[in-house]
């Protein structure tokens, strides 16, 4: 079976869970599903690379994926490396001369299946490359999606997880313009036995009016928000280019939380964007509470090639680093909030391999010992161990 290494976010998760089936019966074979979204992703990247190299001196080093795009020249200039695959051939098996494969990749090793129905992105925030590397938006039809997911459940997964580059566009290309929630009913519609359909990353101002309803209202959509916030400062917002302002999203997690009050709220946040002051920083702080985010993913700025904010005057590293290890401190006093207050409340925890869990939250839980994965078990956590319910 092929080495496929996958860095980077959920969509190449799946994209590389796919590439290790259909390269099954290519021994000799390494590729690396490589992430360019920071400089730090592209360092890892050229590391993971190199690291493939010396464990397999003889295998051919194929590297596709965000880096394989965007920072072509030197990626293919390593010596490890025997060839490059643009990241829209990567799941074509004529790409990579091998038959076409029946079945999806079989799940015996997850619990979780990433089902990636959207890919690309339309829109041009100021600091990302992700459409250079990705392309334009375009929607897995509803047909398909469903056919990945039967495929998914026959294998015996407990729960799906919708991911994308910017997943509330998904629609956007398709007849009829159909939005996420119209993809999301039909999920829930066509399996009544899904216990348990989670969503990735989503851009709040892009929440239509049903996707909402199903979030607040559809028990079996795990009351997991996790939204594509990047900054709690409004000026940094406009110079990034998002659709949304500081009192959008506070006024979508409101809504949310009214609707919805165990709904768990996730942010991607950047520390260190070009031009942001001591006030602005306050302003990334102070959402953290604000919105209640307790599943926090924090980035320091880096500048990557080709983007309008790579050309505004530049943050000094070690502020980033600053504000980036604040940031992360204000998530984990957040989180530890919310910990607190699960303790004595009953929890259905999808049990993993490693002997946790996930609750509905995305709260991580110890589990028994013995605990089989793949099963949803009720647990009552008594304390909170190491940012863990046990
Ligand atoms: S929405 Fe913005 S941050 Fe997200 S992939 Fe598109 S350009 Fe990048």
């Amino acid at each position: 079976m092929a080495d496929v290494v996958s860095l980077g976010c959920r969509l190449n998760l799946s994209e590389s869970e796919a590439m290790r089936s259909m390269l099954a019966a290519e021994p000799d074979l390494i590729v690396i599903n490589s992430c360019a979204v920071t400089s730090e992703a592209v360092r890892q990247t050229r590391q993971a690379i190199r690291r493939a190299r010396r464990d397999r001196p003889a295998a051919r080093l194929i590297v596709t994926g965000c880096a394989a795009e965007i920072d072509r020249a030197r990626i293919g200039a390593m010596p490890e490396v025997d060839g490059l695959l643009a990241n829209a051939a990567k799941l074509d098996p004529r790409a990579w001369n091998v038959a076409p494969i029946a079945a999806l990749p079989s799940q015996e090793r997850h619990t979780r299946a990433f089902v990636a129905i959207q890919n690309g992105c339309d829109h041009a925030c100021t600091f990302c490359v992700i459409p250079q590397g990705r392309g334009a938006a375009r929607s897995m039809p509803v047909g398909q999606i469903l056919r990945a997911i039967d495929t998914h459940l026959d294998g015996g997964v407990q729960e799906v997880v919708l991911t994308g580059v910017d997943l509330t566009s998904w629609g956007c290309d398709l007849a009829g313009q159909p939005g996420l929630g119209q993809a999301v009913e039909a999920i829930l519609r066509a399996f009544p036995t899904l216990a348990r359909l989670r969503l990735s990353s989503l851009d709040g101002v892009e929440i239509d009016p049903l996707l909402f309803e199903l979030l607040t209202t559809e028990a079996r959509i795990m009351p997991h928000v996790h939204l594509s916030l990047q900054h709690g400062d409004d000026l940094m917002l406009k110079r990034m280019k998002r659709r949304h302002l500081r009192c959008d999203a506070a006024g979508l997690v409101e809504r949310l939380k009214a609707r919805r009050p165990d709904v768990a709220i996730g942010a991607d946040l950047i520390a260190g964007f070009p031009t942001e002051d001591e006030a602005a920083h306050h302003a990334n702080l102070t959402i953290i509470a604000e919105l209640d985010v307790v599943h926090g993913h924090v980035f320091p700025y880096s500048p990557r090639p080709g983007t309008p904010a790579a050309r505004m005057p530049q943050v000094d590293g070690a502020f980033i680093r600053h504000r980036a290890a604040a940031l992360r401190a204000q998530v984990a006093v957040q989180r530890r909030l919310w910990l607190d207050a699960l303790v004595g409340q009953p929890q259905q925890v999808l049990a993993e391999r490693d002997g946790t869990g996930h609750a509905q939250n995305f709260a991580r839980v110890q589990l028994p010992p013995q605990t089989p994965a793949g099963t949803i078990v009720t647990l009552t956590p008594t304390r909170v161990i190491e940012g863990l319910l046990a």
